[in-house]
């Protein structure tokens, strides 16, 4: 049985005192939860988030990794400096860091193996977009995404990926539960072919895409869908609580 993960991705949102605030209001609503609950926040945000989510069940989350172990690389943030501050989960892949930061599925595969290398968990994103998505290139881009994502890898119990449609990311479009729950199916058979019954068995795919408290249920009563990756609804406790107890 894989358990259910509910990550929120705060994005370039909140201060650190919000971010404290947010999460205080967040603690008592989501503490019977069944899924694993993460909130992966920005840098600033995770020393204060550190200190605010011990004791809790909520598990902590940065949005980026360094693919490097430390040096010449201004305005990056290191696996070591994370796993110290308390970090457990990394997005990596997400694509709006793939659409204006040059993130490439190459990249992608040095940060997830510098993530692994650490005890971080990388949640490893992917998705078409519109145009690729009209154009029927669906299956080709996610396999070109999962098969150099992943080079290299073999040992999948610590990832978790996102399958993130791109068009459906903060844009109140979500795509249907059984579209969602079909090609989430495909990736899953691609992890089966390249990397085994086992590992497919074994890995959790999230749907991410305007996830919220009115959809959630449809989306998660779907076999093939392990959790979901949450932008704006993370950003109010009240729906990110709703999501998380999707089952209640
Ligand atoms: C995301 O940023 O990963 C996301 C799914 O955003 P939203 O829920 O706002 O579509």
């Amino acid at each position: 049985m894989r358990k259910p993960i509910i990550a929120g991705n705060w994005k370039m949102n909140k201060t650190a005192a919000e971010a404290e605030a947010l999460i205080n209001e967040l603690k008592p609503l989501v503490k019977k939860a069944k899924p694993e609950v993460v909130i992966c926040v920005p840098y600033t945000d995770l020393w204060i988030a550190a200190k605010s989510v011990l004791g809790t069940n909520i598990k902590l989350g940065a949005e980026n990794v360094a693919w490097a172990d430390s040096g010449a690389f201004t305005g990056e943030i290191s696996a070591a400096m994370l796993k110290e501050i308390g970090v457990e989960y990394v997005i990596i892949g997400h694509s709006e860091r793939r659409q204006y930061f040059g993130e490439t599925n190459e990249s992608v595969n040095k940060r997830t193996k510098q993530a692994l290398s650490n005890g971080l968990k990388p949640i490893v994103c992917v998705g078409e977009t519109l145009e690729e998505r009209e154009k029927n290139k669906t299956k080709k881009v996610l396999k070109k995404q999962v098969l150099e994502g992943f080079d290299g890898i073999t040992d999948f119990s610590n990832i978790v990926i996102a399958y993130e449609p791109v068009w459906a990311i903060g844009t109140g479009k979500t795509a249907t539960a059984e579209d969602a729950n079909k090609t989430i199916g495909y990736i899953r058979s691609l992890i089966k072919k390249t990397y085994g019954a086992e590992v497919a068995k074994n890995l959790r795919i999230q749907y991410g895409g305007s996830m919220k408290p009115s959809n959630c249920k449809e989306l998660m009563a779907m076999r093939n869908i392990d959790g979901g990756l949450i932008g704006g609804a993370a950003l109010k406790a009240e729906d990110f609580a709703a999501i998380v107890n999707y089952k209640d």
